[in-house]
């Protein structure tokens, strides 16, 4: 993979287009059901929830969509080109539904409402169509859609967050898992379709993240990752109103279920994670150090378009304090490049400010305009895209620098490393990663040793991506 390409990956991006894969659900006789997901860590979380709904109705998951009388493609709108790759994958199925008639079709997700009309009456590639926050439908709507009828529900909720339904894992390592604490979002970032495709911000409860936390640690998963759009902005209060749970007791909470168990959140907005959760963070060794902070932009007027509610001296400030209450934090942020009007100079500020953060990794975009938002509704799209490309490169070439150097520092150090999995190339080879959340790979030191092991590695190397080290007795 070209080191552009690595760089320009988003984590949860080298799962696009998983299929389901129910770890330990026997394939049953009745109706099969087969899933793909893609976008953000959401609609994978999302899309575990939705296998939960199906299996409770009777159908059983197969990874094979050639044998599934059910094909259900979960969507994501966050950039043109995602809407293009799921446009193709759905013209591929309706190859495949021609010679299987009975089979059908579904569209799940951020596409959804945006598309309704045009997928189901226009281009006929799907029998249904369901939004994000009306999974528990599916089952009817599939009974409408096998008697002929589309089957369609994109309706937004303000309440729904599917606090009561056990997600079942898709294609676990058995070790890690995502836990969903919050769904929508309330700020309104002018180039981001997010607050219109999955609406307003809604807290799930407390309780029922804590005792899906305390499921997965029975199960033996060793890591879990609170989601949400802007997880600092969680704030539930119970059903009497005498208890207000932040994101910073929530943390706490989490963190308290065991010891032994790792505990992550994505993704931060600025513009909300508190002192109280750095604190937080640091009272707790189970609560890994690494925060995505994406700023978007190193300029304060690109910043004020993008609407995002923080300067670049703000976004510098907050930084010098994660730096002074975490000083081991790692820390990762999303920039976009060629937003409406940027000039150049505003582009180096970008660059400057990444120098200043020192990001271990970032996920880079260049912008593509949404409709419908803020940005497409007030401001002219006029960065050429050569340009735009241009920018990004410059903003992943400096990136490769950053993350080199940051690799490059950890060389000697030792660090305690939960194991995932053997290594793609090397079957005696580990990998895990470190509280900092970067990989790490390094040889077994024994026969006994399995993923969910903690163990201490030594660095002794490492390229751009990966840290490279062998396992130490305890320090
Ligand atoms: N809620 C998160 C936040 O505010 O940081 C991010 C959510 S969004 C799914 C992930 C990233 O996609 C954003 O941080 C942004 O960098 C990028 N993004 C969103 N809309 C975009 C657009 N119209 N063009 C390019 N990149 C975009
Ligand atoms: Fe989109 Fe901004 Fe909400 Fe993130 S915080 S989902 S970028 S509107």
């Amino acid at each position: 993979m070209e080191l552009a390409e690595l760089l320009n990956k988003k984590h949860d991006e080298a799962r696009q287009g998983e299929a389901f894969k129910a770890i330990g659900t026997p394939l049953l006789d009745g109706k099969k059901f087969y899933i793909e997901s893609y976008g953000c860590a959401m609609n994978f979380s999302d899309s575990e929830v939705v296998a939960s709904i199906l299996q409770e109705n009777d159908f059983s998951a197969t990874p094979d969509f050639e044998a599934a009388d059910l094909i259900l493609i979960n969507t994501c709108s966050i950039r043109e080109k995602a809407e293009q790759t799921i446009r193709k994958r759905l013209t591929e199925f309706r190859k495949i539904k021609r010679t299987r008639p009975g089979m059908l079709i579904g569209v799940l997700g951020c596409m959804a409402e945006r598309l309704k009309a045009q997928l189901l009456e226009q281009e006929k590639l799907v029998d249904l169509v369901i939004g994000p926050d009306a999974y528990r439908s599916l089952p009817a709507l599939i009974k409408e859609a096998s008697g002929g009828q589309k089957g369609v529900n994109v309706l937004l909720s303000r309440d729904e967050t599917y606090g009561d339904i056990a997600p079942v894992r898709l294609n676990s390592n058995g070790i890690t898992a995502f836990v969903s604490i919050t769904r929508g979002c309330n700020n309104m970032c002018s180039f981001c379709v997010v607050p219109f495709t999955r609406g307003r911000e809604r807290s799930r409860s407390a309780n029922s993240i804590i005792e899906e936390i305390k499921s997965l640690v029975t199960e033996g998963y060793k890591e879990i990752t609170l989601l949400g759009q802007n997880v600092d902005s969680y704030h539930w209060v119970n059903e009497t109103g005498n208890e207000t749970v932040t994101f910073a007791n929530l943390l706490e909470q989490a963190a308290l279920v065991s010891p032994d168990l790792r505990v992550r959140f994505s993704t931060s907005h600025p513009k909300d994670i508190t002192d109280d959760v750095l604190y937080t963070m640091a009272k707790y060794e189970n609560i890994c150090k690494c925060i995505h902070l994406p700023v978007q932009s190193g300029n304060t007027r690109v910043l004020q378009l993008m609407n995002r509610t923080y300067s670049r001296e703000w976004y510098l400030a907050k930084v010098d304090r994660i730096r002074e209450i975490l000083p081991n934090c790692g820390l990762t942020s999303d920039m976009i490049a060629g937003f409406c009007t940027e000039t150049e100079e505003e582009h180096q500020d970008t660059l400057t400010l990444m120098d200043y953060c020192c990001f271990d990794m970032s996920y880079m975009y260049f912008y593509s305009e949404r409709p419908g938002t803020l940005a497409a509704r007030r401001f002219k799209d006029d960065i050429s895209l050569e340009d735009k490309k241009r920018r990004l490169q410059e903003i992943v070439d400096k990136q490769g620098e950053l993350s080199t150097k940051s690799n490059l520092n950890d060389i000697g150090k030792t660090f305690k490393i939960l194991i995932e999995t053997r290594s793609k190339r090397n079957a005696n080879d580990w990998t895990g990663r470190t509280s900092q959340n970067k990989i790490t790979v390094f040889p077994k030191s024994n026969e006994n040793q399995q993923p969910g092991d903690y163990v201490w590695v030594k660095i002794h190397d490492c390229t751009r991506a990966t840290l490279l080290g062998t396992i130490v007795d305890h320090p």
